[in-house]
């Protein structure tokens, strides 16, 4: 089960890492419309962390790449291991307090544990056991581990069978999410199998 518990420094130290091991790789290749060069070209971010990561909130930088090429200036986001997407709330906070939403008794005790208000943790269960299960991620995931993580348990379930140590586990789901956090980037698995 998943108690609530602050992930800390190292722990975001070990995510910038891969993030940084991300952009530099997907900075090697060219433009795709133009073939010009990639210069970095981060964008402001102001994440939250809820209870549970409030040092994360210094994470204030989407890494980002932008075409050299005058009349190009096309945009590159590569796939990160700290923002999902759009959401405010980084990755490891939508995972850790979906975890602990699906085994408290509580809505309020949800909200004391993880800081997070209860319609976004409901909104994210609801990710978890919806659309999340139509991406590639979960698909290949769930082929990859027999027998195939329960979706009513969704994130637990592939927690459980990510690592041992929590900490961990959160960290290998946010490797296999990263291609999805993000729609600028073809297939940016690639740099991710590199940076891991
Ligand atoms: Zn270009």
């Amino acid at each position: 089960m998943f108690d609530a518990f602050e992930l800390r420094g190292e722990f975001f130290e070990g995510l910038v890492a891969i993030d940084e091991a991300i952009v530099a790789r997907a900075a090697e290749e060219p433009c795709r419309d133009c073939g010009g060069p990639l210069h970095r070209g981060d964008y402001p971010r102001k994440p939250r962390g809820g209870h549970l990561a409030a040092a994360a909130e210094s994470f204030d930088r989407r890494f980002s790449l932008c075409c050299g090429r005058e009349g190009c200036r096309h945009r590159a986001t590569p796939p990160s291991v700290r923002f999902l997407g759009r959401r405010v709330y980084i990755g490891a906070v939508v995972i850790l307090a979906s975890a602990i939403a699906l085994t408290a008794m509580t809505a309020s005790a949800i909200v004391r544990a993880t800081g997070v208000p209860a319609r976004t943790t409901r909104r994210w269960s609801r990710w978890w056991q919806g659309p999340f299960t139509t991406t590639s991620p979960f698909v290949d995931l769930s082929a990859r581990l027999v027998p195939a993580p329960e979706r009513r348990r969704l994130p637990v379930s592939l927690l459980h069978r990510l690592a041992v140590d929590p900490s961990v586990a959160i960290t290998k789901l946010l490797a296999w999410l990263a291609p999805i956090t993000t729609t600028s980037s073809r297939d940016g698995s690639r740099w991710l199998r590199a940076a891991m």
